[in-house]
């Protein structure tokens, strides 16, 4: 008998009929023999609406009050899959975050997991239950309801597979898998039957938003194994393992684009040192994640940096600038929201020469501009202006060879 945590997106429970097909699939995991834990997102775009709604009533969306609000929408996706199993005749019973034992820091709407006490999905298990359990929230050490950050059942589900000692935490979701690039940018990309943590790592951190980066850094730390797959087909989708070092590795695996990010640039900066640490330093002091940073080649003293921030920080990183610059002497800072960033990734890269210069010869040759780069050691991302992003990832695709037959 396998224990299988299995985790249902927001359009896999997006009405009553997917509540039922949802239901009727794990009623067939439990027939086959396997203990089941169930983890819901909110309903289609429920969370959306509710952060509109939030935005409706309050510039300022009190962090503490919003978690309370979002958490809101699984607890009804959760309740609504327990009575689905109940008409199915499998017994049930839903659990939100904190009462599945999940307990986070204190930084609300995007809190990070401290400790998992699942002793009552332990319980429910024993007692022959299928638990369901609400994603994306938890409860602090101050007893207050958190969140997880945008995507977050990814990690909830994951955490819950670790705690649990799952066989194996499935991911449904509204495609048959993970994909060599967003099937909804790229009508010739082609699922991968396998992908490699570190590759799915830099997926995630790049736009392949299919799983939250979180949870797969979880699922490797814990060795969950993870398979995405559908919920509209259930066909067996794409395994998330560890490197097999007896492969051959693809030069290149996937192609990610983002537009999630914005640019800001601090413009007329001394060229000394001690300037980019008081920024950076501010910038950090006030929560802010800094993603890219390029600083140009000086001239008469002075240089410019740039760095990309996730565009709903960006006022946020202006005021943080915008407070220092004075006390850096720079001369001025701006701002640009209509940027995207395409990335290539492949673990087989390493060893590749000439693939970053396919890379730009190919956005040069579509008379695309880069603007920023930043590599690691398996994958090459270029800034470009936002409505380039479809035409660059389209290109790279076929430049790469990754198209589908
Ligand atoms: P869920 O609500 O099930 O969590 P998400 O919207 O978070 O679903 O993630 C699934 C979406 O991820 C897909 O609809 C797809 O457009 C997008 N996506 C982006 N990159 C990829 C990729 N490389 N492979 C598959 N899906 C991807
Ligand atoms: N409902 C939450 C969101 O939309 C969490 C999730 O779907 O994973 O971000
Ligand atoms: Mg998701």
């Amino acid at each position: 008998m396998a224990l299988i945590v299995q985790k249902f997106g927001g359009t896999s429970v997006g009405d009553a009929e997917r509540i039922g097909a949802v239901a009727d699939h794990v009623a067939r995991t439990r027939e086959a023999g396997n203990e089941v834990v169930v983890v819901v997102s909110a309903m289609g775009k429920f969370t959306d609406d509710l952060i509109r709604l939030a935005d409706d009533v309050s510039p300022t969306r009190p962090p503490r009050e919003l978690d309370m609000l979002l958490t809101a929408g699984e607890r009804i996706s959760m309740a609504l899959v327990s009575m689905a199993l109940g008409a199915r005749g499998v017994e049930s019973a839903s659990f939100t975050g904190s009462q599945a034992g999940i307990i986070t820091d204190t930084d609300h709407t995007r809190a990070k997991i401290l400790e998992m006490r699942p002793d009552r999905i332990r319980e429910a298990l024993d007692d022959g239950l299928v638990p369901v359990v609400a994603g994306f929230q938890g409860v602090s050490t101050e007893k207050d309801i958190t969140t997880l950050g945008r995507g977050g059942s990814d990690v909830t589900a994951v955490a819950l597979a670790a705690a649990l000692h799952a066989d194996v935490c499935e991911i449904y979701t509204d495609v048959t898998g993970v994909f060599s690039a967003d099937p909804r940018v790229v009508a010739k990309a082609r699922r991968l039957a396998k992908v490699s943590f570190d590759e799915m790592m830099e997926m995630a951190a790049t736009g392949g938003r299919v799983l939250m980066l979180r949870s797969v850094e979880f699922a490797r730390r814990h060795a969950v194994p993870l398979h995405v797959r559908s919920s509209f087909t259930w066909e067996p989708g794409t395994w998330i393992v560890e490197e097999d070092p007896t492969m051959e590795e693809a030069v290149v695996t996937a192609i990610t684009d983002d537009k999630s990010e914005a640019k800001v640039t601090v413009g007329g900066v001394p060229d000394k040192p001690g300037v980019a640490a008081k920024l950076f330093r501010e910038l950090a002091d006030q929560g802010i994640n800094v993603d890219m940073i390029v600083q140009n080649t000086g001239a008469n003293g002075l240089t410019d940096i740039s760095f990309t921030v996730a565009k709903t920080d960006l006022a946020a990183a202006g005021d943080a600038c915008n407070h220092v610059k004075d006390v850096i002497g720079a001369l001025e800072v701006t701002t640009d929201d209509n940027i995207g960033r395409v990335s290539i990734i492949g673990a087989g890269m390493k060893s590749n020469p000439g693939v970053t210069a396919l890379m730009f010869e190919t956005l040069s040759a579509n008379g695309i501009n880069i603007e920023m780069i930043s590599t690691s050691s398996i994958r090459i991302s270029c800034v470009l202006r936002a409505e380039k992003v479809g035409d660059a990832v389209r290109a790279l695709h076929t430049a790469f060879g990754l198209d589908a037959a």
